[in-house]
């Protein structure tokens, strides 16, 4: 599979599909996930295409810390921060990737039990 192509997040970011986006700056955006797993269930991506967890590199450090710190403001602003919530990256067919755009999924809004291996 060709994982250097666009996907369907770069049409996302540019606004040429819809999507509820919640968050865009210079670095990163931020829209609900299409097919929620929890009441709260936000994809948090890099506007470059970085294609998987692998493919994260030393010059986009400013990039993956900005994504964690719009993840914790989104969960706060989402009033889910206090009772806690998981982030998530998949990584490849054995993580159980889909979309070949690195994502952390925020989810959250219930008692998501022990982690799932
Ligand atoms: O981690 P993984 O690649 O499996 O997750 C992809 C996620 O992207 C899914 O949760 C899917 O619902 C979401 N998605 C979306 N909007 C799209 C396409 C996929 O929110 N247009």
């Amino acid at each position: 599979m060709n994982r250097t192509k666009e996907t369907i997040f770069s049409k996302i970011i540019r606004k040429e599909i819809p999507a509820d986006i919640i968050f865009q700056d210079e670095l990163v955006t931020a829209f609900k996930d299409i097919n929620p797993q929890a009441p709260t269930h936000i994809l948090i991506i890099p506007n470059i295409l970085i294609p998987t967890a692998n493919d994260m590199e030393t010059e986009h450090e400013l990039t993956l810390g900005r994504m964690l710190t719009v993840a914790a403001k989104i969960a706060k602003q989402e009033g889910i921060a206090t009772d806690g919530y998981r982030l998530i990256m998949n990584c490849n067919e054995h993580g159980g990737q889909e979309v070949y755009h690195i994502h952390i999924h925020l989810v959250g809004g219930k008692p998501l039990g022990p982690m799932l291996v």
